[in-house]
């Protein structure tokens, strides 16, 4: 079968989602494809048997989260605080303590105030000094362009765990990176998965101290992609295609062939590319000879356009957890 529309989008996670939704509204005919059996891919809810929403992924937002609140603006949706108060518990090397968390982010350890935590001074010093340095190389990154940060491919050649061990060899130093990296704003990866760029640059983008968890959307994200996809479907019945794997994208001088697991095959004048550079891999991209990837300037999504010019250096090389992906891989 095949079908011709202006532009064909894959994956219909929360950036598919909004690419479309920018596409319909500048009266583009778009075709939304995702693998799997329901949409918003990385950001679910479900619901309990007593009735209780859970988010299973992304869910809180905050001061950096400004799109993102703009869209639930949009969506008439309305966001609830999250429990931030009182004390908390640290865990470390098997030793449990009760204690007061921090006001502000910057200065604690985290979460917590670095001094009631009864941790050896030596130990805590270099924490903090680590945390400076890192601060510092944070400060150093062009949120829009990382690239153009002094010592860019260096910095973006070196994984996080490798450049903290140049700075210290005290393993309570390098917890508030690792905790970045797995948990926090930036992750999850692991701190030898990423280069220090990346783990930098998100940090520039978003930074933990400006509370990324500071508040939840009120009966659920998994809203979110329900309602963005009735608003697709409602300008364009069948925009939404579900069980749609794409499998190779090629290109010609009439635009692109994306063509899905189930033989389908869809034309259109661009695609845009909206899943993680892991499973981006499994895309085949074939015959792009006069075309290029490129990345939207937002970040939101990895974008291949037909008939521009050539194909720059830096887009071929692979895609990973790097900075130059622009995509955070959590
Ligand atoms: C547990 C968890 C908690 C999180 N918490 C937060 C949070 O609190 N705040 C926050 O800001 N972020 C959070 N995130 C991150 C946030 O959820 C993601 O950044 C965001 O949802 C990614 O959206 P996306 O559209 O870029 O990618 P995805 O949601 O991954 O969407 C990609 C879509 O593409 C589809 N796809 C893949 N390959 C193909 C193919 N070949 N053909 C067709 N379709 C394909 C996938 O099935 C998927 O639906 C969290 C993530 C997780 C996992």
């Amino acid at each position: 079968m095949l079908t011709a529309v202006d532009a064909v989008v894959v994956g219909a996670g929360l950036s598919g989602l909004v690419a479309s939704r920018r596409l319909q509204r500048a009266g583009q005919r778009v075709r939304l494809l995702e693998a799997r059996s329901r949409v918003g891919g990385r950001m679910v809810s479900t619901t309990t048997p007593h009735g209780a929403v859970v988010d299973l992924g992304g869910q809180w937002g905050g001061l950096s989260h400004r799109r993102f609140a703009a869209l639930l603006e949009e969506l008439a949706l309305t966001t609830v605080p999250s429990h931030y108060a009182g004390q908390g518990v640290f865990v470390w090397q098997g030793r449990r303590v009760v204690a007061p968390l921090a006001g502000d982010f910057a200065h604690s350890l985290l979460f917590f105030e670095p001094e009631a935590l009864g941790l050896p001074s030596d130990q805590l010093a270099a924490t903090q000094q680590l945390q400076r340095a890192f601060a510092d190389l944070v400060a150093r990154v062009n949120p829009a362009q990382p690239w153009q940060t002094p010592n860019a491919e260096q910095l973006d050649r070196l994984s996080v765990a490798a450049w903290a061990r140049q700075h210290t060899a005290i393993p309570l130093a390098r917890l508030p990176l690792d905790w970045l990296c797995r948990v926090g704003g930036s992750g999850g990866f692991e701190p030898w998965e990423a280069s220090i760029l990346h783990l930098a640059w998100t940090q520039a983008v978003a930074p933990q101290a400006e509370g990324p968890e500071a508040w939840l959307v009120r009966g659920g994200a998994g809203q979110v992609p329900q309602l963005l996809v009735e608003a697709l479907e409602a300008g364009d019945p069948g925009c939404v295609q579900l069980r749609q794997a794409v499998v190779t994208i090629s290109q010609d001088a009439e635009g692109v062939s994306v063509a899905t697991a189930d033989g389908r095959l869809h034309q259109a004048k661009a695609a845009i590319v909206a899943v993680p550079p892991q499973l981006r891999l499994a895309i085949r991209f074939a015959a792009l000879a006069d075309g290029r990837h490129d990345q939207d300037p937002d970040g939101l999504c990895t974008t291949l356009l037909a008939r521009a010019g050539p194909q720059r250096a830096r887009d071929r090389r692979p895609a990973r957890a790097r900075t130059d992906g622009r995509q955070r891989s959590s």
